[in-house]
């Protein structure tokens, strides 16, 4: 493993909160308290996790239909043909040999009144304290011409979801030299902001070298992006003549208005047409439809509190990973992670009866612009107010500038790897191996 430092070791997701959270302080007959727990993500597991490992005697439920859960995060190393899929593939087994109860079912709804889950199975499941971790869900219906089939069949969103990663892999396997790649990012809030353009790079890299006379366009609905000064000059250096981004800007909307199945024709609200050989649109996105139709949401995403993530819609109930608004922290696995080391404190605490200690949370997203060269961003996040509301305020935030080192990429390279591992790790209570 490389040398890196707490701030960049990904073991540090939510740091801050563990300094305050010793599973070992709490490890007590904690009696019947029944935590549930919906979805088995970067949120929902590591959730579960913490809560088993601090308080043994808890009944953990971990409701998540699949059984192998394929990371979302680093699926750009697989559809670039850096990583298999079955080195993002997880089972569950760490979890259950831990005690959680893992049910893989559908929660069909929540009764917030009455403290239960229904599963798809019919069967009702009653907690004492609920997190809600479901991530994201998709808006199908804002271009014409798209539709969730679309995207199943031959239109990858690749943003969620095994099949999905795969469908867009093979294509660009499949794909004739002189082709036309376009990648349709989202309009924010959306899961991990620099995704697309880390997704660009990937691309990039493989037209570079199998496909030299294709080129990459990216519409984009937005006016700016993350870490856009280190991908800029990614594209203008590293990708010069293959990379083409078409961002909005006050005269022009390059949000996707139409898709064309039949000619693969896409074009922009401004007009722009093209004919993609690989169409990579990413719909807009919202909170996890489970959480939604249980009245979690306000709009999209579910408000919560910045402390804690306890809901602001129902008590005993937390909501955390993408589904939550927590403001100026992005949807990532890294925050997600964090947030749930928090929710499983606080969840503790309170059926311990102990004293709050205050969630404090971290973020880092690495970003590959080529092989052996990684780009960051990051910050720390406090509970504060703005704007005259509660919210996640940053501290010490970095990110990575353009014409930083080979050696300084190479590091961010390395650590990037390393806190996969450790992170899935950590997700899934299993041992590092390396
Ligand atoms: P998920 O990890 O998606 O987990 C949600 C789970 O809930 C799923 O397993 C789902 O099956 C389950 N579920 C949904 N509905 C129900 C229901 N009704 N009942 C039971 N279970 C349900 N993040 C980073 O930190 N670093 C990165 O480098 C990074 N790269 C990314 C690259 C790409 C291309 C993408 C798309 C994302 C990337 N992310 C990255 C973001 C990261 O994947 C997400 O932010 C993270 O997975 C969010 O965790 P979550 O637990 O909220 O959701």
């Amino acid at each position: 493993m490389p040398n890196i430092n707490r701030r960049q070791l990904g073991l540090s997701a939510g740091a801050l909160a563990v300094a305050a959270f010793s599973p070992a302080r709490f490890s007590i007959a904690q009696g019947a308290s029944s935590v549930v727990v919906i979805g088995g993500g970067a949120a929902g597991a590591t959730v579960a996790g913490q809560i088993k490992l601090a308080m043994p005697a808890a009944t953990v439920t971990l409701i998540e239909p699949l059984t192998l859960y394929t990371s979302c995060f680093y699926s750009n190393y697989y559809i670039g043909g850096q990583r298999t899929i079955q080195s993002l593939t997880h089972t569950y087994e760490g979890l259950k040999a831990l005690g959680i109860n893992v049910i893989h079912e559908f929660a069909a709804s929540i009764d917030t009144a009455k403290r239960s889950v229904k599963l798809s199975s019919g069967k009702d499941l009653s907690y004492d304290r609920l997190a809600v971790a479901p991530g994201i869900d998709f808006k199908f219906n804002t271009i014409e011409g798209y539709s969730r089939e679309l995207a199943e069949k031959s239109v990858p969103h690749a943003w969620r979801g095994r099949d999905q990663s795969k469908l867009l892999h093979n294509q660009l396997q499949s794909m004739p030299d002189g082709g036309v790649v376009v990648i349709a990012p989202p309009k924010p809030p959306y899961r991990c902001p620099p995704g697309p353009y880390e997704r660009a790079c990937f691309i990039a890299n493989l037209l570079k070298v199998s496909r030299p006379r294709s080129k990459l366009i990216i519409l984009d609905p937005k006016m700016t992006y993350s870490k856009q000064p280190v991908f800029e000059e990614a594209f203008s250096t590293l990708y010069k003549g293959i990379v083409e981004v078409h961002l909005t800007n006050d005269i022009d909307d390059q949000a996707i208005a139409k898709y064309d199945a039949k000619a693969g024709e896409i074009t922009t609200k401004a007009g722009f047409k093209v004919i993609a050989a690989v169409a990579n649109i990413i719909p807009d996105q919202k909170a996890g439809s489970i959480a939604i139709d249980a009245g979690l949401a306000d709009g999209d995403w579910c408000p919560v509190r910045p402390e804690n993530f306890t809901s602001t819609k129902a008590d005993n109930v937390y909501v955390l990973g993408d589904s939550a608004i927590s403001n100026e922290m992005p949807k990532s696995a890294y925050a997600a992670s964090s947030q749930a080391r928090v929710v499983a404190a606080h969840i503790v605490e309170d059926l311990s009866g102990k004293p709050h200690s205050p969630g404090l949370y971290r973020n880092t997203c690495w970003s590959f612009i080529a092989p052996g060269n990684s780009a960051k961003i990051g910050a720390d996040y406090a509970p504060g107010v703005q704007a005259g509301k509660p919210a996640l305020i940053p501290a010490n935030s970095f990110v990575s500038k353009p014409g930083e080192s080979a050696a300084v990429r190479q590091e961010g390279f390395d650590e990037s790897a390393a806190w996969y591992d450790t992170l899935t790790n950590d997700m899934f209570q299993k041992p590092l191996v390396r």
